[in-house]
């Protein structure tokens, strides 16, 4: 089986974007992984010849009460099956409670986690991603999944972390 990197974070940081970026122009086959719940949406991706699954956990998940157990699932699922975790948080908004209580449950994962600052579109919003540290999550990627700003970087090191 091929690596699993798990893309994780509230809703409307840019998760389903970043995943979207990251399979590119050569994006694979869309897949359900059978027998989950379908708050998990893996792809197949491919990065410097390495092939790898990508999970977006974006979906609103039914057994989830409000938005905080909500994070609090997704985070350990990814833990479960991930072999590398992306936290993804809004960079534009700063850290919420919601991103503490998903970076509170992640720092204990023993698969590493890369923290991402997204929606950082142009050098001015590079301001925005220091405050991300935070989190307690190391430093702060910035990328734009948009506009596909460091999203480079970001693959190149999710590579390094497998
Ligand atoms: P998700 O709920 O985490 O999957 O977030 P989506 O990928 O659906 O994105 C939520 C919104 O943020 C959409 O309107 C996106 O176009 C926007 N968005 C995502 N990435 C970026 C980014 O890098 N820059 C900006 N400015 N907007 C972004
Ligand atoms: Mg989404």
């Amino acid at each position: 089986p091929l690596p699993v990197v798990a893309i994780v974070g509230r809703p409307n940081v840019g998760k389903s974007t970043l995943v979207n970026r990251i399979l590119g122009r050569r994006a694979a086959v869309v897949q359900d992984v059978p027998g989950v719940t379908r708050d998990r949406i893996s792809y197949e991706a491919l990065w410097n010849g390495k092939r790898f699954t990508v999970m977006d956990t974006g979906g609103w998940d039914p057994k989830a009460v409000g938005m905080g157990a909500s994070i609090t699932r997704q985070a350990q699922l990814a833990m479960e099956t991930a072999d590398v975790i992306v936290l993804v948080v809004d960079s534009q908004v700063g850290a919420t409670d919601t991103d503490l209580a998903a970076a509170r449950i992640l720092r204990r994962s023993d698969r590493p986690v890369i923290l991402v600052a997204n929606k950082v579109d142009d050098e001015r919003s590079e301001g925005n991603v220091h405050e991300l540290w935070s989190l307690g999550m190391g430093e702060p990627q910035p990328v734009s999944a948009l506009h596909g700003r460091s999203s480079g970087d970001l693959l190149d090191l999710i590579l390094d972390a497998m």
